[in-house]
């Protein structure tokens, strides 16, 4: 029996839960609609991961060279090593355009051209011709700040459309009922109060995990809650074994250096001085896509090439770049830098090295934003009142490995697509039924056991633990043994959260607690992770398997679907299943598209 707790109710038409680009859009869309909105978040908005995001959005404009979504949709399938979904990545690159011109709209100071239009500069991946090239410049950018831009004007959009916003809200776990989402129980962090929303829909947009990981780029509030809510929910999560490296983190301190910097003219080289990248990519070379770049470093590395004492960094040069360009296109990293790596780069090389920087796999969605699952045989049935949006979701867009600026717009398309759904099918007001009784004791349970936790672990010993194993075990190169070997000491170390302990009971700005909650997160996601990695026995896109060097399109081109029930460490655990990728497109204008060697 859980200790009694007060509860306030609060009833809307649709909550969101998370407010980086994704929930935000998805906030603005569903207000904008005249439903009763909230949006809760355990962040003040702007300062949601999205706030990071320096590069850009991608979408074929066509301002700087010629382009097509047609181009752009290639890119995105070559991109996904033909994991990604076509009919959702034809969505995607069709609407593109629409939704950068409605950011645009809505506040977003992009950078121009002389004749006024918007800026694009070229990014990893993306090529004109369906893939034959030249690289196309696709990707729009607000300077080196397009997140940050980004978020203060959908923010602004959602107030004004009388959003409510709940910030500092902790959410704890959904409410379901037989089978149908009806909201989701939060804490309140500043004064320790629970609160149960309940929505006809409920919008989860709660972000990546990249915390699973020692190094990383994203946050430390990247830490997939809504992820593991699903699984808690007993949904499965798709596509996790499929992390991605970003090939510019900053040697030693993590903090990302945009791939904008190698789209201005910045370059690789290795302790010889030679550009490698020529021999991997002959002809994107420093702009092949990010598995290519980062595997393509780690042999560097391992051949004895790295530079620095230890041989274990690569230096990316912008010091032939026009220190004027610099300033105006890439001011934010002359900065980061200068900070973080003690580097000038106007006439200095940086240290970096490859580091986690994005999740592909996630909550599978269809391109409506509706939640999916496998049942009954029907890999494509919907979950009723609950959608997932942005890093947290699977729509399945970027496969096994994301094209740099593809997040941003993914944000954006799918939140706005969310928002229109929605829309569709609610009324404002419509009546609610009660809910079910007891709809709080799963995500109070769960409260009070971490909360009463006595052992003699403490939080930050275990979640050091978790990350240095998925480092070193579930990274750029896996093998069989590395693999099995990690799931092992997943498992340990999952099992030591029994033994967890929580030093203060209050409730009120508990942040020992709060990252307890994140951890207990954090480590079903890394466990399904590792073990959705051990089974995929080839390679594709990110997932680079040296046992099994291929790619196996008749074997395994197909979904990943994990489900987990070892909660709190009480071990047990991973279930697999897989559902195949959608091999048709959303309208005639274009057909599938072949699975072929990914070359760049
Ligand atoms: C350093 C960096 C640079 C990047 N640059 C680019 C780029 O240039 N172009 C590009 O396309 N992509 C880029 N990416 C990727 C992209 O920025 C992210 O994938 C994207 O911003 C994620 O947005 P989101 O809306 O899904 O989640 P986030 O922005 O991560 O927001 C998550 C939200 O969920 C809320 N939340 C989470 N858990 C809870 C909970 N339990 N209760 C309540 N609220 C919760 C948080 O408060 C937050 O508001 C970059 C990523 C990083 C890390």
């Amino acid at each position: 029996m859980v200790a009694s707790y007060k509860i306030i109710d609060h009833t809307y038409d649709a909550v969101v839960v998370g407010a980086g680009g994704s929930g935000l859009r998805a906030t603005m869309g569903i207000a904008e609609a005249g439903l009763k909105t909230a949006c809760i978040t355990k962040v003040f908005p702007t300062r949601s991961h999205t706030v990071a995001a320096q590069g850009g959005i991608a979408a074929s404009l066509g301002n700087n060279s010629p382009d097509h979504w047609s181009w752009h949709m290639y890119d995105t399938v070559k991109g996904s090593d033909w994991l990604g979904d076509q009919d959702a990545i034809e969505y995607l690159c069709r609407e593109a355009p629409q939704a950068v011109y409605e950011l645009e709209h809505a506040g977003v100071p992009f950078s121009r051209n002389e004749d006024g239009t918007i800026y694009q500069r070229p990014f990893g991946g993306h090529m004109q011709n369906m893939g034959e090239g030249p690289p196309v410049q696709r990707t729009c950018a607000a300077a080196d700040r397009t997140g940050h831009a980004m978020l203060h004007a959908l923010y602004q959009q959602s107030l004004k459309y009388d959003a409510d916003f709940y910030v500092e809200y902790f959410a704890l776990d959904l409410i379901m009922e037989n089978g149908v989402c009806r909201g989701v129980i939060a804490l309140c962090m500043e004064d320790g109060s629970i609160h149960r929303f309940r929505a006809h829909q409920v919008v989860l947009a709660t972000g990546g995990y990249g915390r699973c990981y020692f190094s990383a780029t994203s946050a430390h509030t990247c830490t997939g809650d809504g992820n593991a809510m699903v699984l808690r929910a007993g949904l499965p999560l798709q596509d996790m074994e499929f992390v991605q490296f970003h090939p510019t983190g900053i040697y030693g301190a993590g903090v990302l250096i945009t791939e904008g910097a190698r789209g201005e003219g910045g370059y690789l080289t290795n302790s010889e001085g030679e550009r490698f990248m020529e021999r991997y990519a002959p002809s994107a070379k420093d702009l092949a896509s990010r598995d290519v770049v980062s595997r393509s470093m780690a042999m560097e590395m391992r051949e004895g090439r790295g530079v620095g004492e230890h041989k274990d960094h690569i230096f990316l040069h912008l010091d032939h770049i026009d220190p004027k360009v610099l300033a105006e296109r890439l001011p934010g990293i002359t900065e980061t830098g200068k900070i973080f790596a003690g580097v000038d780069l106007t006439r200095q090389a940086l240290p970096v090295t490859p580091t986690v920087h994005y999740n592909m796999g996630g909550i599978p969605t269809n391109y409506h934003g509706e939640v999916v699952r496998l049942k009954d045989g029907d890999p494509d049935s919907i979950v009723p009142g609950l959608f997932a949006v942005g890093e947290a979701a699977c729509v399945s867009v970027h496969g096994a490995n994301r094209l740099g600026s593809n997040s941003l717009i993914d944000l954006v398309v799918f939140g706005r697509a969310t928002g229109l759904r929605i829309k569709d099918q609610l009324k404002p007001g419509t009546p609610h039924n009660p809910l079910p009784k007891g709809s709080e004791e799963m995500a109070l349970g769960r409260l009070d056991t971490f909360r009463h936790a006595a052992g003699s672990s403490p939080t930050a010993k275990l979640r050091v633990e978790m990350q240095r194993t998925m480092q070193k075990h579930c990274a750029v190169f896996r093998d069989s043994a590395l693999l099995t070997e990690g799931v092992a000491q997943m498992e340990k170390i999952y099992a030591g959260l029994q033994d967890v302990s929580v030093k203060d009971r209050s409730l009120i700005w508990n942040t020992d607690l709060v990252e307890t909650l994140e951890l207990d997160n954090l480590m079903a996601q890394a466990s399904v992770t590792i073990k959705a990695a051990e089974n995929r026995k080839e390679s594709r896109g990110a997932h680079m398997h040296e046992d099994f060097p291929e790619r196996d399109d008749a074997g395994w081109m197909k979904h990943t679907l994990t489900t987990f029930d070892g909660w709190g460490g009480k071990g047990g655990g991973v279930a697999i299943d897989y559902r195949p990728v959608h091999d048709y497109t959303m309208t005639d204008d274009i057909d599938y598209i072949k699975p072929k060697k990914r070359v760049y």
